[in-house]
């Protein structure tokens, strides 16, 4: 057999075992229940832990802003996307302003993890698709808004923080071993 008629069967061979691959998969997909989810009519259901979009948020008790306007959350931001000014008041601080360049955040979480209050937090929610970049430089009122509108996610700055500190010993174990604990120690 010549090399051209050998080389042309090879190549045959190759891109009919290429088509029955990529038939074959067509096939099985075919049998598969469809998984395109018709959002936004049917919404997804996110797991609690969701990296969604950046909230501010009031006490639940007292109404009140829970942001003391401290500046940690603009500290820590890698990307530095957040601006706090604080005003000083009575026997509390708040933000004067609070803006947040949502179009550059890395949802990295670090500013909820820092915030001492849980002013800031996420959400289990990304709706906010637009065509214009000014509408994600967030305020204070919209961070607000978008406290109110979504369901928030699980992570607080408290909850992040006591998840990250060493396990307590159990009280019972505690009091059954007080001079353990002090020989241990000295
Ligand atoms: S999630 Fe990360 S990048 Fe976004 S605002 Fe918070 S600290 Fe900055
Ligand atoms: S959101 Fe939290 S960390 Fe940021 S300024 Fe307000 S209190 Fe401080």
């Amino acid at each position: 057999m010549s090399d051209t008629k050998s080389g042309f069967l090879r190549e045959t061979a190759q891109l009919a075992g290429a088509v029955y691959r990529a038939m074959r998969v067509t096939f099985v997909n075919l049998m598969r229940k469809p998984v395109t989810v018709h959002y936004p009519d049917k919404p997804r259901v996110y797991p609690d832990r969701y990296r969604g979009l950046l909230a501010l948020t009031y006490h639940p008790d007292t109404g009140e802003e829970n942001c003391i306007g401290c500046r940690l959350c603009e500290f820590v931001c890698p990307p530095q996307v957040i601006q706090v000014e604080m005003l000083k008041a009575e026997g509390r601080n708040y933000a004067k302003a609070f803006t947040l360049e949502l179009y550059a955040c890395e949802f990295c979480e670090l500013c909820v993890q820092v915030c001492p209050t849980d002013a800031i937090i996420m959400m289990k929610s990304f709706d906010m698709a637009t065509a214009d970049r000014r509408e994600l430089l967030l305020d204070k009122d919209r961070l607000h808004q978008i406290g109110e509108q979504f369901e928030a996610s699980w992570a607080t700055g408290n909850r992040l923080r006591d998840m990250q500190a060493p396990p307590k010993k159990p009280v019972a174990e505690k009091a059954a071993s007080p001079a353990a604990d002090a020989g241990g120690e000295a």
